[in-house]
């Protein structure tokens, strides 16, 4: 029989309805003469009693968690209620059961606060999916895909699915390759995004772009990464960087309001690429709190401290952050952890001044007074503060105090993780140019256009030409990025030799673009979106693995299917592929 209600539906008006629910049994609790059990479906709970005059009440004795019952029953008002729960003011009093499936006992606690390990969960994840917390989670990510889809839908974009068996993206990262069984020695790369796709999609004429694609990307993992993972992919053509700022704020606009019911303030802030590395020493700066860095270099252009004045003659710099009152409150060993975290960044040290009269610390007996008081007011920092300062190359200095800064926000809780600061990085670089190797990177992709006025540097002084680049930033996190591409087939020429990618190279990898672009290419441009990301942000998790149904460890496994595995020889033969 079909059910009447959700097990989130009844309350005090339904008192007296005799009702039909199906769902799995969440708990019981057999009071001898009276059993207790919890129904749960996918929008909540019910509490069915079985009392003492029921004929059926022994049938509940084999029942046991993760049964799944159709009940039949009236609904009456709960003696002592629970005002913790949506139905808290009523239980079904049962009238006929149907057990509908036995269960075993299950591995793990089907609650929100389980105590399974991770590795437990994500072996049996239809398991750990029953919990409400995931439900839940299932259905924000669906609500913010079906929101995008609409507002997309809306702003006459099409939806397209372009190829996963296709040819290495040039997204920087390593490819996921299936091989090619009718040609044997050949392979297929997974996409590391659509991107090549969606220009030429531009280029065969169609003005708005979307997807929800998956993505795969073969890279260390981190807590907030996964080998494949879905982005909102969007391309326009016939327009300008303006244009797709403007659709990504109305979307995560629209996104807020309807999934979280929050108005976001428009245009969302603006910082170059420049103002973000120098003020927060990070290109996905968390604007919540302030603890900017300053530069204090120009204090020790004749000091006569030798670590500061080395630094200074190789090229180097001098920054500092103030933690507000911090003087008191950091000792010695907690500076000695601050000063260990920052090695990661090749930092060698972390110089401090507890700010006092007299100033205190690492530094203070080898500066000259005048040096301290300029160090102290170039840091905007008062008496009772603590000022940390790093002296290095200018990624080391930005990376350390940039990690620092976050570090310690943490710490003093100065974050408020329900302030959503969504920010433009704007005027991104277009390329970095490696020391090691000799050679220039693209910062974004090698599709990525510079701005009009910096076309010429592209000639004289790569390093220095800025791109019509940009990323959208919230929480310290990027949420997506893009860029107005190349659409002339000499200046993506230009850019390839740039990034030292020989003819042949350019002819093997990017031959097909370079000829579709000479037969009049649209000036065009878009922007990619992490969609896990965003359903992270808005969910408040920081951890991936939540936001998506069948996530793979950090190692790249899927602990359900235990994939990767090992294949058949006869299916290697297949393929062509010998065992090393
Ligand atoms: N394809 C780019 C990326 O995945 C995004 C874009 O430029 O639209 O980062």
């Amino acid at each position: 029989m079909k059910y009447t209600h959700h097990n989130a539906e009844l309350g005090i008006a339904d008192v007296g309805k005799t009702v039909i629910l199906k769902g799995f049994v969440s708990k019981k609790r057999d009071l001898g003469n009276l059993v207790f059990i919890d129904l749960r479906d996918t929008e909540g709970i019910t509490q069915l009693a079985f009392y003492q005059d029921n004929d059926i009440r022994s049938i509940t004795t084999g029942i046991k968690n993760e049964f799944v019952l159709e009940v039949e029953g009236v609904v009456t008002e709960r003696s002592s209620k629970n005002p913790n729960m949506p139905t808290g003011d009523i239980e079904v009093d049962v009238k006929r059961i149907l057990v509908l499936n036995h269960a075993k006992q299950p591995p793990l606690l089907i609650q929100d606060d389980t105590d399974a390990l991770e590795e437990t969960r994500l072996k049996y994840r239809y398991l750990d999916l029953r919990r409400p917390v995931l439900q839940q989670m299932m259905k924000t990510r669906h609500q913010i895909t079906q929101c995008v889809r609409n507002f997309l839908n809306e702003a006459q974009f099409i939806e397209f699915e372009t190829p996963l068996l296709t040819k290495s993206t040039p997204e920087g990262a390593r490819d996921y390759v299936v091989p090619s069984r009718i040609h044997p020695g050949s392979f297929y790369a997974l996409p590391q995004s659509p991107q090549i796709f969606k220009q030429l999609l531009m280029i065969s004429g169609f003005e708005r772009y979307y997807q929800i694609a998956k993505c795969f990307r073969d890279e260390d993992l981190r807590s907030d990464r996964q080998p494949e993972f879905t982005q909102i992919d969007i391309e326009m053509s016939f327009n300008t960087q303006e244009d797709v700022l403007e659709l990504s704020e109305q979307m995560i606009k629209a996104v807020m309001k309807t999934v979280k019911g929050l108005v976001i303030e428009e245009p969302f802030k603006r910082l170059t690429y420049e103002d973000a590395m120098c003020t927060y020493g990070s290109d996905k700066p968390d604007t919540r709190f302030d603890m900017h860095l300053n530069d204090v270099s120009a204090v020790f252009e004749k000091t006569s401290f030798k670590v500061f004045a080395d630094v200074l003659s190789s090229g180097g710099f001098i920054q500092t952050i103030t933690v507000k009152e911090g003087a008191s409150r950091y000792s010695r060993k907690d500076l000695d952890k601050l000063t260990e975290s920052i090695k990661v960044f090749g930092a060698k040290g972390l110089s401090f001044v507890k700010v006092n009269t007299p100033s205190t610390g690492s530094i203070v007996k080898v500066l000259s007074e005048n040096e301290l008081s300029q160090l102290i007011a170039r840091s905007n920092a008062e008496i009772g503060d603590l000022i940390l300062c790093v002296a290095s190359d200018i990624n080391t200095v930005r990376s350390s105090l940039g990690y620092l800064r976050k570090h310690i926000a943490q710490l003093e809780q100065l974050i408020d993780p329900n302030v959503y600061d969504f920010t433009w990085v704007v005027d991104w670089p277009m390329f970095e140019y490696d020391q090691e190797e000799k050679r220039y990177y693209a910062l974004h992709h090698p599709f990525t256009r510079p701005k009009d006025s910096h076309k010429s540097r592209l000639i004289d002084a790569p390093e220095q030409s800025i791109a019509y680049a940009y990323d959208l930033v919230v929480q310290g996190q990027e949420l997506g990025g893009g860029s107005m591409r190349i659409h002339e087939s000499t200046m993506q020429k230009n850019v390839f030799d740039i990034l030292s990618l020989s003819e042949k190279e350019q002819a093997d990898k990017f031959g097909f673009l370079l000829e579709a672009l000479s037969y009049g290419t649209p000036p065009h441009g878009g922007i990619a979106f992490g969609l896990d990301r965003l359903v992270m942000v808005i969910a408040q998790t920081t951890n991936i693995r939540d936001v998506i149904a069948f996530p793979k460890t950090s190692s790249a496994q899927c602990l359900l299917t235990q994939a990767p595995s090992t294949i058949a020889n006869s299916q290697l033969t297949e393929l062509g592929i010998k065992k090393a």
